[in-house]
């Protein structure tokens, strides 16, 4: 894959989990291409396909093995490029897509400690910081700020400010923030705080802080599953450098909702309402990485071009309405499919490889 181009799709097969202990191993990974296993194709009624080819195919199933893809080769692989892109003006988003429990959140956060479990967000933050402090000692002004957010059933919530429960207020005594579109200045969210950054240190704390503020709920598959999107906004501006100009960009970082199958998953009532609105709304997600895949359509929206009637691909969904800066123009966008090696979750990790198949 070149850094040209806008749409880079990638998958990573982590390794059996002690529930999984047992099962069968229905999906390998060799060169960038997922195979299904012959007998297991053989006997899905739905897997016409067996064999998916991606930019980045990542095997993280056995930590011994020659061939496998660590916390750090995965960033190396599919998100350091976007330290470039957010130094150079660039909008870019990172998007982790898959069944619950397959790791999306371990992709995207993984642990502080050891650093060796540190997720692409925290490598990304980290190698910024560096080049920032590189930047400034060469006479530069860079300046970040981030936000955390959740979008849970449409709603929109500041992870970064506590929640009163009672009257569904934030601390600062507020409603669910909004989303609006401005003519000249595109997308933005009324009554969410941009927190300054200006250390690895203080953003950690941060992301922290809002990771124990996510919306959790317990499904048939996993305990604490988020059934939200959690949005992860970059703000940076610099100023200075030998050719004294002001550039300016956003890059976003999002673990997004488990998408299941309504049929094959065992639920009713608040939590098929939950999977309902996940499932509509990764699928304008699509769409709109779609659209930016192709270049014709990639014209007709260049930037500024937010408030114009193209922007009703982005108003199906607060998600999408909320990266569409960065889902149109100019922008580098990276996807991630999470997947099981287990025969138990074939059917989802199928459906996954689809999806991931046709944002191409
Ligand atoms: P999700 O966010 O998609 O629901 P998680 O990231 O919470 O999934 O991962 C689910 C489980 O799988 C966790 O126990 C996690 O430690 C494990 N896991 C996920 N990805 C990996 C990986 N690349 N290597 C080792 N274990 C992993
Ligand atoms: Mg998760």
């Amino acid at each position: 894959m070149t850094d040209k181009e806008a749409v880079c799709v990638g998958v990573r097969l982590r390794p059996f989990v002690a529930y999984e202990q047992g099962q069968q191993q229905c999906l390998t990974i060799s060169d960038n291409v997922v195979q299904v296993d012959p007998s297991v194709a053989e006997q899905s009624a739905k897997a016409k396909v067996s064999e998916f080819a991606f930019d980045c195919a990542m095997d993280s199933t056995d930590p011994m093995a020659p061939s496998y893809v660590s916390q750090d080769k995965c960033y190396q692989l599919m998100a350091k490029r976007m330290v470039d892109h957010v130094l150079s003006g660039y909008f870019s988003c990172l998007f982790c897509y898959g069944q619950t429990g397959t790791g999306k959140t371990t992709t995207i956060m993984g642990k502080v400690e050891p650093v060796s479990e540190q997720g692409l967000l925290l490598r990304l933050m980290n190698d910024l910081f560096t080049e920032m402090n590189r930047l400034e000692s060469e006479g530069s002004e860079v300046h970040c700020k981030v936000q955390m957010l959740e979008v849970y059933n449409e709603k929109v919530r500041d992870l970064l400010v506590p929640m009163n429960s009672k009257d569904g207020k934030d601390g600062k005594g507020r409603q669910h923030p909004e989303v609006h579109v401005h003519p000249k200045l595109g997308v933005y969210v009324k009554g969410v705080a941009d927190e300054p950054v200006d250390s690895f240190e203080n953003c950690v704390q941060l992301i922290e802080y809002g990771n124990t503020m996510k919306t959790v709920a317990a499904t048939a598959m996993n305990a604490k599953s988020s059934r939200a999107h959690t949005i992860f906004k970059l703000m940076v501006e610099k100023r200075g450098g030998t050719d004294n100009t002001i550039v300016t960009s956003e890059a976003f970082f999002v673990d997004l909702a488990g998408r299941e199958n309504e049929k094959t998953t065992k639920v009713s009532g608040e939590r098929l309402v939950e999977l309902t609105f996940i499932n509509q709304s990764l699928m304008w997600l699509a769409s709109c990485i779609q659209a930016l895949a192709k270049p014709d359509s990639r014209k007709s929206m260049a930037p500024g071009a937010a408030a114009t009637n193209l922007m009703s691909r982005f108003r199906n969904s607060k998600l999408t309405l909320l990266l569409s800066n960065a889902l149109s123009g100019n922008s580098k966008t990276s996807m991630i499919g999470t997947l099981s090696p287990a025969l138990a979750n074939f059917e989802e990790s199928y459906s996954t490889l689809t999806f991931a198949s046709t944002v191409k």
